[in-house]
C-alpha cells in the first residue's frame, strides 16, 4: 500500500483520532492519485492509520486507525453492519418500510459516504471522489448485509460531486420500478421520496424528532410550514390535529410532491390544508400579524461556507425578526439552521436579536439537532450541522 508521511509536529489531530489530514501537515507526496488507498505515518516511520488520498485541502480521509484492520470488501461490511447495529438500537428496524439514514460518513466510519434507506429502497450518495470510485464494491457489500431488506440501490452523486466530471446517477442493484415507486414510512406517516429528482436523495430524515414535536403540540392550532418542500412537517401537523395548515415553498415541483403525499396519508387533500407556492421572505412580510400561532422556519443552508457566513447570519436573524414579529400570542415557533458553519450558540445569538427587533417576549422551550440517525463521532465535531429552538412568543 502506498504511504503518506505527517510533519513532525503534526500528529496531535490524528492522535485525537480526527478522521481528516490536511495537505499542509503531510510531507510531499509522490505518485500518489485521487481515490488511493494510502498508509499514514507519524513524523517518526510509526503507522498512525489507513485512508484514502483525495488530493486537495482535506487530503486524506481516515478509514481505520487499528494496525490488524485491512481496507477491503470485509471493512465495508462490518461498517454497514455496525451501522445496522446502531439503527436496530434506535428502534428503526421494527418496520421493513421505515425510512432512515443508515450511513452517515465519518459518523459512521465511512467518511464521504451516505446511504438513506427507504423502506427496500437504498440511496447512496457519494461526497468524494474515492466513494465514488467505489460506489459498486460499496453497493455490493450493501446488498449483503442488507440481504431480505433490499430489493434496490440507487446511487445519485451528480449533485453531491459537481466537481467530478462524468458522475451519472445510476442504478446498481434491482429495478428502477422499485426506485420509482417506493413509499416509506416516518414514524407512521406515509411519504413518497423524490428519489430520482428530489433535492440529497430525495427526502430529509434529518428532521424526524422534531417534527415529531410539531405534531404533538399542534392540536388545535393554526399552522404555517414554512420552506416545506415534500411536507414533512405539514403532515404530522395535521395528524397532529392542526385547525388549519398552510405550506409554502417557492418551488412547484415540492408542492405535487407534497400534495402526493397528503393523499398518501389522508386520502385527499384535507380542506383545512393550503399550498402556496412562493417566497418565504415576501409571505412572512405581507401577512397579517396574528394569522398563525405554529410557525416553522426550516431554510435550506443560509451560510454554505465560511466565508459567507455574516450574510447568512444576517438571513436568520431577519427571517426570525419577522416571524417572531407576526406569530400570535402564545405562539409555539419552531426554527432550524442546517449550515453546518453556524454554530449553535452563533443561531441562538441570531434569534436573540430578531427576538429584540421583534419586541416581544420570548421563552426557549426546547432545543433539537439531526436525528440520531445521522450520528456525530465525538471525534469529528464537524458532523453536526443541524440546529433548532422551539421558541414560546407572548
Ligand atoms: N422543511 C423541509 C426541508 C426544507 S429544504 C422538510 O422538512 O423536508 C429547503 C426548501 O426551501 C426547498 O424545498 C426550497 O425549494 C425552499 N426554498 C428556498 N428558498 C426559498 C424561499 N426564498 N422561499 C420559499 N422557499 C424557499
Amino acid at each position: 500500500m502506498k504511504q503518506v508521511q505527517l510533519k513532525a509536529g503534526r500528529g496531535a489531530s490524528i492522535e485525537r483520532r480526527h478522521p481528516w489530514i490536511f495537505s499542509r501537515a503531510l510531507l510531499p507526496t509522490k505518485g500518489l492519485e485521487m481515490g488511493d488507498l494510502v498508509e499514514v505515518l507519524d513524523s517518526e516511520g510509526h503507522f498512525c492509520g489507513r485512508g484514502y488520498y483525495e488530493g486537495g485541502t482535506i487530503a486524506v480521509r481516515m478509514l481505520t486507525f487499528q494496525e490488524g484492520e485491512l481496507v477491503d470488501a470485509s471493512l465495508w461490511q462490518r461498517r454497514f453492519e455496525e451501522a445496522l447495529e446502531m439503527r436496530r438500537a434506535l428502534g428503526l428496524l421494527a418496520s421493513p418500510r421505515e425510512g432512515f439514514r443508515l450511513v452517515y460518513g465519518e459518523g459512521d466510519g465511512l467518511p464521504g459516504l451516505i446511504v438513506d434507506l427507504y423502506g427496500g429502497v437504498a440511496v447512496m450518495q457519494a461526497h468524494t471522489l474515492s466513494m465514488h470510485l467505489r460506489r459498486r464494491e460499496l453497493a455490493e457489500a450493501l446488498v449483503f448485509v442488507l440481504e431480505g431488506r433490499i430489493v434496490a440501490v440507487y446511487y445519485k452523486s451528480s449533485d453531491s460531486l459537481p466537481m467530478v466530471e462524468g458522475v451519472v446517477d445510476e442504478l446498481l442493484y434491482g429495478s428502477i420500478e422499485e426506485v420509482e415507486q417506493v413509499v416509506a414510512e416516518e414514524q407512521g406517516i406515509c411519504f413518497s421520496p423524490d428519489i430520482l429528482r428530489g433535492q440529497k436523495t430525495g427526502f430529509f430524515l434529518d428532521q424526524r424528532q422534531s417534527r415529531a414535536r410539531v405534531g404533538a403540540l399542534a392540536r388545535g392550532r393554526k399552522v404555517l410550514n414554512m420552506f416545506c418542500y415534500t411536507g414533512g412537517f405539514s403532515l404530522y401537523a395535521l395528524r397532529g390535529g392542526a385547525e388549519r395548515v398552510v405550506s409554502l415553498d417557492s418551488s412547484p415541483r415540492a408542492m405535487d410532491l407534497l400534495e402526493s403525499n397528503l393523499k398518501l396519508n389522508f386520502g385527499t387533500l384535507p380542506d383545512c390544508h393550503e399550498s402556496v407556492v412562493g417566497d418565504a421572505f415576501k409571505y412572512l412580510y405581507d401577512m397579517e400579524e396574528g394569522t398563525f400561532d405554529m410557525i416553522v422556519l426550516d431554510p435550506p443552508a443560509f451560510a454554505k461556507r465560511r466565508e459567507v457566513l455574516r450574510n447568512g447570519l444576517q438571513g436568520y436573524r431577519k427571517l426570525n425578526s419577522v416571524a417572531l414579529r407576526k406569530i400570535a400570542k402564545g405562539g409555539l415557533l419552531f426554527t432550524f439552521s442546517c449550515s453546518q458553519v453556524v454554530g449553535v450558540e452563533e443561531f441562538r445569538q441570531a434569534l436573540f436579536t430578531a427576538a429584540l427587533h421583534a419586541g416581544r417576549e420570548v421563552r426557549v422551550l426546547e432545543q433539537f439537532g439531526q436525528f440520531a440517525d445521522h450520528p456525530v463521532s465525538i471525534y469529528h465535531p464537524e458532523g453536526s450541522y443541524l440546529k433548532g429552538f422551539l421558541l414560546y412568543v407572548s
